[in-house]
């Protein structure tokens, strides 16, 4: 499903150059579930930037279901990004006018899905991430565990075969942390990809996967056993 070989990333800021990405070569089968793991400054960030297709590697392949995606321009691979790519974020990254079931919604808008299909796909996937009843409540009147389910939901609705989630439980306590847990692995069950950033080690833990990053390289990467 990814595929990264011999993957640098360099920003360039003046006569200074950041090396945050150095030589990464790394296989995501389809329907693994991954947890990208190491400190501050590691490379996390620029990693999953570069799996989201929202960056491009300096060097090196990247080929996203069997379709070499490094080379690509930004409006190839905005399209890229749009079928195969679900984000869900920290900090949710719902909008705060519109209803958890309009959020839902807007992927579909900008894929110009028609509007009757529209409602349809969106009350199933609130349905499936059981917040059917919140339809109409606006995102502050959700927990944070309600409102990643409603980012979880937006980012399903167009099928993308791929989750990337950045620090996905990072603005939640530890048991809403695992109810979003629960639902990665239910979503993993029906054969999605999730590769998630996390700080977290007992979040890590829930994975099937842990790859670490130092220094942008991978210097970690093992199967767990521990995955409920
Ligand atoms: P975290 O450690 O919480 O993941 P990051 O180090 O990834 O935070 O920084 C957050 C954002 O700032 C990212 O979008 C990253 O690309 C950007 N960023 C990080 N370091 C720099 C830098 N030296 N110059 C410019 N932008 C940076
Ligand atoms: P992490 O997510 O693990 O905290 P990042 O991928 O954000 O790590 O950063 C890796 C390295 O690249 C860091 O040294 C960071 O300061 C640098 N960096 C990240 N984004 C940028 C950017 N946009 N411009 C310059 N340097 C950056």
């Amino acid at each position: 499903m990814i595929r990264l070989e011999g993957i640098h990333k360099i920003y360039r800021m003046g006569t200074e150059a950041v090396h945050a990405l150095q030589d990464v070569n790394l296989h995501i089968g389809a329907n693994e579930f991954v947890a990208i793991v190491g400190p501050s400054g590691s490379g996390k960030s620029t990693m999953m930037n570069i799996l989201g297709c929202l960056d491009s590697p300096t060097r090196g392949e990247y080929t996203l279901a069997g379709e070499e995606v490094s080379r690509l321009g930004e409006d190839q691979l905005a399209d890229v990004r749009n079928r195969r790519i679900g984000f869900i974020f920290q900090s949710f990254n719902l909008l705060p006018k519109l209803t958890a079931l309009q959020n839902v919604e807007l992927p579909m808008i900008y894929a110009g899905v028609p509007p009757a299909t529209r409602r349809q796909r969106a009350i199933q996937a609130l349905r499936d991430v059981g917040l059917m009843e919140r339809a109409n409540h606006h995102p502050n009147e959700m927990s944070g565990g309600q409102r990643q389910r409603v980012a979880i939901a937006r980012a399903l609705v167009n099928n993308p075969s791929i989750l990337l989630a950045d620090e996905p439980t990072g603005n939640l306590d530890s048991k809403t942390g695992d109810e979003i847990m629960a639902a990665f692995h239910r979503l993993h069950r029906d054969g999605k990809t999730i590769v998630l950033v996390t700080h977290e080690p007992e979040i890590a833990q829930q994975a099937l996967r842990i790859v670490a990053f130092r220094d942008g390289r991978i210097v970690d990467d093992r199967k767990n056993g521990v995955a409920s």
